[in-house]
């Protein structure tokens, strides 16, 4: 019998081995992986060795949830972030070097943007902003030093589609990393590979993991676009937590029918706020009053949750708290996808192709509840606005 020390070290370890064939995969916690033999330690120290040999590239539930992203996406290799900004800054300094320049739709996430603008800028590398609603037009902003394109359709608050094929096609000629923020539609209603993008972002926070509890965020990528990103990964050695991943499996379990009642939701809410009397414009690109409609249907499966409105002019330049604050079911906070109704509101502030500028947009995001609830709550609360 070993001292006691030793037998607290050791104790128990045999059984913890033991693979127990449960539905869901196990939870490692780790930063030491202990290798089978020196050879394949000599390899790892070479950088050649095939396994996981650290904590920081990936332990079972992280692997399982990128396969599993891999392959509902149809990439050639994907990888989890602890969050969906950090996905997006991985793709941002992965293709990008000092003294490039890159596209960026206008319409994208707020810190997507402050990261170009103030870290990207840092090191050299120049962002020019393109209109929401690009298209074939492009190409003229496209230059000898263009290294990447990001696309953000439809963009979150003004929901303006990117003519996707289009602008692929462009990147391509001219050897330009195309890159979408593809949260708003998931893998399930847009699939950005089969419309030649070459990488992919999801911010899994939202309906992939679905609950408002976990922030999580995927790089896939094509073939072509995949060293480049996974050196760079290696170089930060960024991963995602277990638990985190473990939830974004289990998000997927369920995501389509998630996704399908939050699509058809949305729509009832949306239908029934357009003939509202005091509602300017419903902005929902699957409504045919949005004015890119027809290119929406070109390119989306379905719709989920969010869309956003605005006021007729007398509403607008007035204080909307007693609306906002007065919502029951609405929960005044950031993010969406998750199983409650969200609200937010402002005026917007980027270039918008159809008259959105200067506007104050109110954007939902509708949850799990019933929909006459959420009508009924929406209604009572616009009426406080009528004096
Ligand atoms: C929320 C969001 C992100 C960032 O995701 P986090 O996980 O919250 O960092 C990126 N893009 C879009 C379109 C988003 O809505």
């Amino acid at each position: 019998m070993k001292d006691i020390s030793t037998r607290l070290v050791n104790a128990g370890k045999a059984e913890a081995l033991q693979i127990i064939n449960t539905i869901n995969p196990p939870l490692h916690r780790a930063s030491t992986v202990i290798f089978d033999s020196y050879s394949d330690m000599l390899k790892a120290n070479k950088g050649e060795f095939e396994g996981i040999e650290y904590g920081t590239c990936g332990l079972s539930a992280q692997k399982a949830f990128e396969v599993a992203m891999l392959e509902l996406e149809g990439a050639h290799g994907c990888r989890a972030f602890q969050s969906g900004i950090a996905a997006i800054a991985m793709v941002l300094m992965a293709y990008t070097k000092q003294g490039d320049h890159i596209l960026i739709c206008d319409n994208v996430y707020g810190p997507t943007r402050r990261f170009c603008d103030v870290f990207l800028a840092k090191y050299g590398v120049e962002t020019e902003y393109l209109p929401s609603d690009a298209g074939v037009g492009i190409a003229g902003y496209i230059r000898e030093n263009t290294k990447l394109l990001f696309m953000e359709s439809p963009g979150s608050n003004t929901f303006e589609i990117q003519d996707i094929s289009a602008i692929t096609a462009e990147c391509r000629a001219k050897g330009v990393v195309s890159v979408i923020d593809n949260t708003w539609a998931t893998p399930l209603y847009f699939n950005p590979f089969k419309h030649g993008v070459d990488v992919s972002i999801q911010s899994c926070t939202k309906y992939i993991t679905g609950h408002s509890d976990i922030l999580l965020g995927t790089v896939s990528t094509n073939e072509q676009s995949w060293a480049a990103f996974k050196k760079c990964c290696g170089l930060f050695e960024v991963y995602a937590a277990q638990e985190d991943c473990y939830q974004g499996l289990r998000g997927l379990r369920t995501l389509k029918v998630r996704l399908k009642a939050h699509e058809e939701s949305a729509l009832a809410v949306a239908k029934w706020l357009e003939k509202h009397d005091m509602v300017e414009s419903v902005i929902h690109p699957a409504l045919e009053s949005h004015p890119q409609h027809e290119l929406w249907k070109k390119y989306y499966n379905g719709s989920s949750g969010l869309f956003a409105f605005t006021l007729k002019e007398e509403y607008e330049n007035i204080d909307h708290s007693p609306f906002v604050d007065n919502l029951a079911l609405f929960g005044l906070g950031y993010s969406w996808g998750g199983y409650k109704s969200l609200i937010t509101g402002g005026k917007f502030r980027r270039t918008n192709p159809f008259g959105y500028e200067g506007k104050t947009i109110f954007r939902l995001n509708i949850g799990l509840e019933d929909v006459e609830d959420l009508k009924a709550d929406l209604a009572q609360g616009l009426e406080r606005l009528k004096v």
